[in-house]
């Protein structure tokens, strides 16, 4: 194997795996270099998204949504099911093999399309060099034409509840218990905290949602963070907002261990709240320790974030960032879709990523998923809109589903009736959403998404109705009057 590459990428999360794989389907020799190792000290690839992020949380939601449905909604169904139980021990089990299938896919990909998967420690040198040390310790430097820096983020910490592994774990060992806590505390109600809240909530733990700000789900349209937090609420979840911890101590009770959880409640009081667990879920942080050498010429921004304009090139010529570690939103298809630009530029193309057209998902249940300007967006802008609301207890699907919770809000350009935003809470809100997102690519008016065939009965008629509804035009309820 020569050491000269035209591309190296360093981390094989979602964002480096697919630009070394776009890479080289171009034609470029590639090499991507990958430090995460397994428990057996083997070096895997797929990143946080695959090993401790996307897969595996969706993997424990589509478990416990199971068990959710199997003990309290087959019933409404005529479905007898006698005693439900839980073996956590094989659901963890269950999650692991999807991720070793699902990150064993990424180095058969990489086989496939002839990326060198080098395991070790990658770090930028000056004049576009890596210094690969491998898991043995051995060290060598290799060169290539342009390299790809996609070392992604981890969790942040925060003083006051400093994470032990055992008592107070972050989005990691969530992922990991191996009993159902009685008593679960999340501090963070944001995308994670909502999404470990509910896999151990819908398992039996009584969850507390500790989060600092005042408003619920701040990024996301309003009405429909609002409708979440109702539905959210309903389902058992205790989210409690302005709420900021202050400190926690782990005692032992009867020989088992909790943590005692200080915060300034909503009306500036000390409160406490014991828990058998307690999961941080405050945000990520980009991840850029041992990276980069002293004179590799890359710059890091206030946030320490890496430095990229907007097509990610760095500030050292032939370097580029993408993914987690760089500004934006830390989504794992915000960082693919970087990698295939980034590919496809250093290929001699002339790509072009549009930040405006990022889907976001939360998969709670019902999924909350938006995508474009949020109602507040536009109007801090002094934008001028139309909104056109609609609910799934409307829709035949929804309720023959039982799934009838939640809206679609669309939210259109009033002089040119281009689709802005559009928010969703209900079933398949994360499918849904993708169907504007492609509308809105397309340059598409509400009246053209109002004007197209959808199947029935299905969620979807739910996006076809709010879009007529933008001009109180909606067939199956009472239009409110036109805004
Ligand atoms: C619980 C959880 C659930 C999530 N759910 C979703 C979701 O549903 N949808 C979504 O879009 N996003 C989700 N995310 C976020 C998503 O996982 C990240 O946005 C995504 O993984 C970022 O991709 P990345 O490739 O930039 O970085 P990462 O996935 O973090 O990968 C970076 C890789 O670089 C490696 N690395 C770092 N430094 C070096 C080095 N010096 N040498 C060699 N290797 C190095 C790391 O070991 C790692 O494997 C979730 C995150 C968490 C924690």
């Amino acid at each position: 194997m020569s050491d000269k590459y035209d591309v190296i990428v360093i981390g094989s999360g979602p964002a480096g795996y697919v630009a070394a794989i776009r890479a080289a389907q171009l034609g470029l020799k590639t090499a991507c270099i990958e430090k995460w190792r397994d428990d057996k000290g083997n070096g895997v690839n797929g990143g946080t998204c695959l090993n401790v992020g996307c897969i595996p949380s969706k993997a424990l939601l589509d478990s416990s949504h199971k068990y959710h449905d199997a003990k309290h909604a087959f019933e409404g169904h005529g479905i007898g099911t006698g005693d439900i139980s839980i073996d956590v021990p094989s659901m963890i089990e269950r999650k692991n093999r999807v991720v070793k299938q699902m990150s064993g896919g990424i180095t058969g990909l990489f086989k496939a399309n002839k990326v060198d998967s080098l395991y070790g420690t990658g770090k930028l040198l000056a004049n576009h060099k890596v210094e690969l040390t491998d898991n043995d310790g051995n060290k060598k430097v290799l060169d290539a034409d342009n390299v790809i820096l996609a070392s992604g983020s981890i969790p942040v910490n925060i003083p006051p509840a400093p994470v032990d592994g055992e008592v107070i774990v972050d989005s990691t060992g969530a992922l990991e218990f191996t009993e159902v806590p009685e008593r679960l505390g999340v501090i963070g109600a944001g995308v994670i905290g909502l999404e470990l809240g509910s896999v151990w909530s819908r398992l039996g733990s009584k969850v507390v949602c500790l989060e600092a700000l005042d408003s619920f789900l701040a990024i996301m349209d309003q009405t429909i963070a609002k409708e979440a937090k109702k539905i959210l609420t309903k389902q058992g979840l205790d989210i409690r907002l302005s709420c900021r911890v202050t400190g926690s101590e782990v005692v032992e009770n009867n020989g088992k261990k909790e943590v005692i959880v200080t915060y300034t409640d909503q009306d500036g009081k000390e409160a406490k709240e014991t828990f058998d667990k307690l999961i941080v879920c405050v945000g990520r942080r980009p991840y850029t320790d041992g990276l980069l050498a002293d004179d590799s010429g890359v710059k890091l921004d206030e946030r320490g974030s890496i430095y990229v304009n907007d097509l990610c090139s760095t500030s050292a010529p032939g370097v580029w960032a993408i993914g987690d570690v760089v500004r934006g939103p830390m989504l794992a298809h915000k960082g693919s879709e970087e990698g295939v630009m980034v590919a496809e530029r250093i290929a001699g193309e002339k790509t072009v990523m549009n930040y405006d057209i990022i889907p976001n998902v939360i998969y709670t249940h019902p999924e909350i998923a938006s995508v474009g300007k949020t109602e507040e967006q536009l109007k801090a802008d002094g934008e001028s809109y139309n909104v056109g609301t609609f609910p799934f207890l409307a829709i035949g699907r929804a309720v023959a589903a039982d799934e009838a919770e939640g809206m679609v809000k669309m939210i259109a350009d009033e002089k040119t009736d281009r689709v802005l935003g559009c928010h969703i809470v209900g079933p398949a809100a994360a499918d849904l959403v993708q169907q504007v997102a492609i509308a809105m690519e397309f340059g598409s008016t509400a009246e053209d998404i109002g004007l197209t065939v959808f199947g029935h009965p299905t969620f979807s008629e739910a996006v076809k109705e709010a879009a007529l509804a933008v001009h109180g035009h909606a067939i199956h309820m009472p239009n409110r009057k036109k805004r």
